[in-house]
């Protein structure tokens, strides 16, 4: 089945992982198998050839840089401009991949249903590009509004303000406190491009702000249920019913800690903890539940944001592996259609919504 993956940070794999993602993944990990510089070296599950193998023609690709001051414990820039300046070297490599026919990128309905006709026609999915709606994941790289005028211009669709931390536009995961007004203009001016806003790592009180504040689409690429894995980047049941209300859908994501509770990071292992693919399908249908549908819940893997293997379902050696939940939510008594919408219909039928 066709595969609709609606967080990827291929660009930051490419730029500063150094990862050529056009690559087997065979070769990519072993190029990198001695280094020690990234928690998920030699272990990454994420090539363009795997994701064609696994029917994924259709992704949601970051642009990532974070903004820190001095006194952060966690990394990033130090000023806006070099974080500015490390998307634009992503943008460049996303172009890159344009140009070679390894991506397309997807910006309006007609280049969307273009895409998925070819996709749907092909006999063989082994040269097809992979379509891409750009999306920024933090938005401190935007040192004024200025520069989301110009990304707006190479195609930016989508973004999420928040990341981890403080951040210059909204506080993200693990803090909390209310929106700058830089935040609410970035979310006014959003509204006035039609851009979606990504509710993903937005912290509790940045969320309800940002909902009352912006009237335009809402999206969450990848998050899971707090009632399952308690802790503050996962979406309480009201948070849900709220995303509901507005039509989103929400792209399920495969971190090992995200996924089951009682996960401690650098300590626990799939093995150790038992961790499957399977697991997603609480969360999947914890938010059916509260939807009374299967109208509401896409993929959003993040399968190579900053881990691999060593934190991921132990069922899971590649992206091509997400082919697997078809089964495993047929087993649980999901329709053929109920599949085929959370697979990537759900969001193929989001964005016929919001670009109208
Ligand atoms: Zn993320």
């Amino acid at each position: 089945m066709f595969i609709f993956d609606a967080h990827l940070d291929l660009s930051m794999n490419a730029v500063e992982w150094n990862r050529d993602l056009t690559q087997d993944l065979n070769a990519i990990r072993q190029r990198e198998a001695n280094l020690t510089d990234k928690p998920d070296r030699g272990k990454g599950v994420v090539s363009f050839p795997e994701m064609r193998k696994g029917n994924i023609g259709m992704c949601v690709a970051t642009q990532i840089a974070r903004f820190v001051k001095p006194d952060s414990k966690i990394p990033g820039w130090h000023s806006q401009a070099q974080a500015w300046a490390q998307t634009q070297a992503q943008i460049a490599w996303y172009k890159a991949m344009e140009e070679a026919g390894e991506m397309v990128q997807i910006v309006d309905l007609p280049g969307l249903h273009k895409h998925l006709e070819l996709w749907k026609n092909a006999a063989s999915t082994e040269n097809l590009p992979i379509g891409y709606i750009l999306s920024l994941e933090g938005a401190d790289s935007f040192i004024s509004l200025k520069n989301l005028e110009i990304a707006y211009q190479y195609g930016l669709r989508a973004i999420g303000p928040a990341h981890y931390g403080p951040g210059v536009y909204a506080y993200g995961t693990d803090s909390d406190q209310a929106l700058s007004q830089k935040g609410k203009d970035l979310l006014r001016e959003m509204e006035k491009l039609n851009i979606i806003l990504d509710a993903t790592h937005l912290c509790d009180t940045a969320f309800w702000e940002a909902l009352d504040i912006f009237k335009g689409p809402v999206w969450a690429s990848h998050n899971l249920v707090r009632k399952i894995t308690p802790h503050n980047r996962q979406f309480s049941d009201e948070m849900i019913r709220e995303l509901l209300e507005r039509n989103a859908v929400i792209g399920m994501a495969f971190d090992a800690w995200m996924m089951v509770p009682g996960w401690v990071r650098g300590k626990s292992t799939p093995e150790s903890m038992g961790l499957k693919i399977e697991h997603v399908a609480e969360h999947i249908d914890h938010i059916c539940q509260l939807a009374g549908n299967a109208l509401h819940v896409g993929i959003g893997s993040d399968l190579d944001g900053a881990y691999g293997k060593e934190q991921s379902p132990m069922d899971l050696d590649s992206i091509a592996d997400l082919q697997s939940i078809t089964g495993i939510l047929s087993a649980r008594g999901y329709s053929a259609t109920d599949i085929e919408q959370i697979m990537w219909r759900n969001w193929v039928d989001f964005l016929g919504r919001s670009w109208k």
